[in-house]
């Protein structure tokens, strides 16, 4: 067996026994393989072990990957910053987009995604750390910014997304992941209907998936280091 079939067994038992542990439904926290950076080589050892969904960070290394792994049955979720002149190639080939963070792409995906083409999930991604430096939407900015999207057609907002800033101790990762949650459920107090939360990757998944993660994102743990 390969050490990424190997790696994914074993996250997949360290998802499966933090769902017992906080309380949520058996299965409800779905593994985004993240493979950035590594080659497609590994996206298919890790496709051979039944992962279906990854993560790509970059658009033309998704588009290349996609290409050359277009016999498989690949699930692309993107999860980088999107600059709007790549949107016309996110929107031709990823099933959802974590990372929209304002309203232009949003539209832009939404009138490029490809006729045929199922409607692209989307997440709003949120800077939940309130750090200048991070991508994402305030907070304040929420409300507003998912009113306009819920309208779009081919794309459905589905939930939130947030990268919080690095953080070791995991009474505080729990609580910065309690704030998209919380955001979540006034949300859908308004009337929304979102049921993905997706947060936690390799440090801080088990905090993630005791505060409601539907997806975790991890790549380290599956893939080994990433070499830039
Ligand atoms: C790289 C990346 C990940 C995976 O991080 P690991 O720490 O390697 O698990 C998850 N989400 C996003 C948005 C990333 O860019």
């Amino acid at each position: 067996m390969s050490t990424i079939c190997e790696n994914l067994q074993i996250i997949g038992k360290r998802i499966r026994d933090a769902e017992e542990k906080y309380g949520r439904e058996p299965h409800s926290v779905k593994l985004l393989a993240v493979s950035k950076y590594h080659p497609v080589s590994a996206l298919q050892a890790a496709y051979d072990c039944k992962q279906q969904c990854f993560g790509e960070n970059y658009v033309q290394e998704m588009q290349s990957k996609a290409e050359v792994l277009a016999k498989n049955n690949i699930e692309w979720h993107f999860i980088g910053p999107i600059q709007s002149n790549k949107t016309k190639h996110i929107a031709a080939i990823a099933d959802w987009v974590h990372s929209v963070d304002r309203f232009k792409i949003a539209k832009r995906l939404s009138e490029q995604k490809p006729e045929g083409k199922a409607d692209i999930d989307i997440c709003l991604q949120v800077n939940i750390s309130g750090e200048a430096s991070k991508s994402g939407i305030l907070a304040s900015e929420l409300p507003a910014l998912a009113e306009q999207v819920q309208l779009l057609n081919g794309i459905k907002l589905r939930g939130l997304m947030a990268i919080p800033a690095p953080e070791t101790d995991f009474d505080q990762q729990r609580k910065t992941f309690a704030k998209l949650r919380h955001l979540q459920e006034e949300l859908n107090q308004q009337g929304y209907q979102l049921d993905i939360l997706s947060m936690g990757m390799t440090g801080d998944m088990e905090a993630a998936i005791a505060e409601g993660a539907t997806i975790v994102r991890i790549g380290t743990a599956i893939f080994g280091k990433r070499v830039y």
